[in-house]
């Protein structure tokens, strides 16, 4: 199919009442922010975005309250990661966990930030709870390496989650026991 352009009119050619459009958009934005106290801008990356709840941002582990890692190096994430993103070193045989409940933990867990395509596959499938897309959006480095991250990294980026523990200590669970059901 040919589209036949329609050819410039003479003012067009000048580029001249499209350039004062442009300053025109400026100048009103200008004069918002000076006397309206309405700006457009934002100092970032000083400022940032409030993302919304539920935003999927990179992809970081977590610890559970008692600060012990949650990831029991199952490997469904690293499985299901559709652009391979993540590599995860298995403990080998006597690797111990930091945590009750759990038979291992991983040696090594490294995500690629630059493989990522944040579609939280890697959430979804974990068992224990133990990765979550959080709201960090902003991943900048220097150099590709710098933008792998490992274990010690994504823990100290993910942080402790409370109320997401899939186990509890059984003292807890008497506790639970104790208040059910909960009087009025
Ligand atoms: S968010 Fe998706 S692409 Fe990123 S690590 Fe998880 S599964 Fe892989
Ligand atoms: S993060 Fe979850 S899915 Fe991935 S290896 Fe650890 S426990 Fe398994």
């Amino acid at each position: 199919m040919i589209v036949n352009r329609k050819p410039l009119t003479f003012l067009e050619k000048l580029y001249l009442p499209a350039i004062a459009g442009g300053f025109k958009v400026t100048a009103r934005h200008l004069f918002r922010s000076l006397f309206g106290g309405k700006t457009v801008t934002m100092e970032y990356p000083e400022q940032k975005w409030a993302v919304p709840e539920g935003y999927r941002g990179a992809p970081y582990l977590v610890r559970d309250q008692d600060g012990n890692t949650k990831c029991v190096s199952c490997q469904l994430c690293e499985f299901v990661c559709p652009p391979k993103a993540i590599q995860i070193t298995p403990p080998g045989p006597g690797g111990a966990a930091d945590r009750p409940n759990a038979e291992k933990m991983p040696r090594e867990f490294e995500i690629n930030m630059l493989r990522c395509i944040y579609c939280g596959f890697c959430q979804e499938v974990c068992p224990e709870e133990a990765i979550f897309l959080l709201k960090d959006y902003s991943i900048t480095g220097l150099t590709r390496q710098e933008l792998i991250f490992n274990k010690e990294k994504l823990l100290a980026l993910g942080g402790v989650h409370p109320g997401i523990r899939k186990w509890k200590h059984k003292f807890e669970e008497a506790k639970d026991q104790e208040d059910f059901p909960v009087k009025v």
